[in-house]
């Protein structure tokens, strides 16, 4: 398989969509986002832009505008979809249209550097046995007066990266890798993003260490990958992203959703699946009522017989026995510190593994019953609090009818 960053992205974030897009390829009807719309239109007419530059022909910036009003249009359509129903595909076009002129003002007349290439394709191999190969498109390669290359990426995403991600970001590091191949004499390259909606660039160097851990990152990825393939282990990954996946309608983990989102309300309400789900879910909430009122119970009648001064509670047919037992107490979960030290404590003597389990009641059990050894049992003591723990036990109640048969 050739890889890309986009693919390695796709493994990254959901691995049962990438089955279906790079392995079982299914035949579903083809979807466009609007935000991947509006980027493609965007890059277009960035591209044409440098394009008719590096022919020597100069655009007017209605020309420019135009030319990405008139791509919008031709090739809008009824499959572009839009997840946040609170914007129209107007208010999309009108956002490209701001962010391409607000690039014009900031970069007209385009003389800041030189334009080598447009959508340039890398093809290059991560190891040198060629096993692991790799392939990209640079939106934009240039080069400055002082001779750093360029290699600029065009972005028409809605969340501007921070430096320290751009610096960690995997994509324009691959494509340095690539143009080094190809150019082994350039001396210095810079990565440039566009964020074309913020108006702003960002900017990242990486030097040789950077390129190797990137390397080694991406090739243990590609085997990661590899695995997968191998084992047909592709579990799915729920997301933000999952709004915008072509697969939705098939996915196992939406395709429920996809089914009863459509229906009107009386309809979604009789659905099968639906009344099963609510059904259960409402029963799990009085699950959690009955536990918690079964808890309230069991100290009232701790109190009650407290207070009778007897430890069987009669009911009609029914009887309640309170069991008090002296015991020890670990310590909490709120008291950390000394709740590490005993756990320290039990690795070193070689006993984690066999109370980690019921790590409270197990290792209580084993100091009450003299199965640990001498020292560690008196070094555990002091970390033991001694407590009253009362439980109840609920029985049958005897039948007293019986008895005064005879009198
Ligand atoms: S809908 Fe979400 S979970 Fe399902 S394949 Fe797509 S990204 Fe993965």
């Amino acid at each position: 398989m050739l890889y890309s960053h986009s693919r390695l992205e796709t493994f990254d974030s959901c691995r049962l969509k990438f089955k279906y897009q790079y392995i079982d390829k299914p035949d579903i009807p083809k979807r466009d986002s609007v935000e991947a719309f509006l980027g493609i239109r965007v890059h277009e007419t960035l591209e044409a832009l440098y394009k008719n530059l590096m022919m020597g022909k100069t655009w007017t910036c209605e020309e420019y505008l135009q030319h990405y009003q008139d791509n919008w249009q031709r090739n809008q359509s009824d499959a572009i979809f839009i997840v946040k129903k609170e914007y129209s595909l107007e208010d999309y076009f009108q956002q490209g249209l701001a962010a391409l002129e607000k690039y014009w003002k900031h970069y007209q007349p385009f003389d800041q550097e030189k334009t080598i290439d447009l959508e340039r394709r890398v093809y290059f191999s991560l190891d040198d046995g060629g096993r692991f190969q790799m392939q990209g498109f640079i939106d934009r390669l240039s080069k400055t007066e002082n001779g750093v290359w360029q290699i600029r990426d065009y972005k028409t995403k809605r969340r501007l990266p921070t430096q320290q991600e751009a610096d960690a970001d995997r994509q324009l590091a691959l494509y340095q890798i690539g143009i080094e191949r190809m150019w082994p004499e350039i001396e210095q390259i810079e990565l440039i993003w566009h964020y074309v909606l913020f108006n702003e660039e960002i900017k990242s160097v990486r030097d040789h260490t950077d390129l190797e851990r990137v390397k080694l990152d991406t090739i243990h990825l590609i085997q990661e990958v590899e695995r997968a393939v191998a084992a047909d282990d592709f579990p799915y990954k729920e997301s933000a992203l999952c709004d915008w996946c072509d697969y939705f309608d098939i996915c196992p983990a939406k395709k429920h959703l996809a089914k009863v989102r459509q229906l009107p309300p009386r309809e979604f309400k009789e659905e099968e699946g639906v009344q099963l789900v609510d059904r259960f879910s409402q029963l799990k909430r009085q699950e959690k009522e009955v536990k918690a009122e079964l808890e309230a119970l069991k100290e009232g009648l701790i109190a009650f017989a407290d207070q009778f001064q007897a430890d069987r509670i009669y009911g009609s047919d029914q009887r309640v026995k309170i069991i008090s037992k002296d015991t020890y107490k670990v310590p909490s979960t709120d008291d950390k510190h000394r709740r590490s030290l005993l756990v320290e404590l039990l690795k070193e003597a070689g006993f984690w593994e066999s109370v980690s389990n019921f790590y409270g009641p197990r290792l209580v059990k084993m100091y009450e019953k003299d199965q640990l050894p001498a020292d560690l049992k008196a070094k555990i003591t002091e970390f033991l609090t001694p407590a009253t723990i009362q439980t109840i036990r609920l029985s049958k109640a005897e039948t007293y009818d019986e008895n005064f048969e005879d009198i």
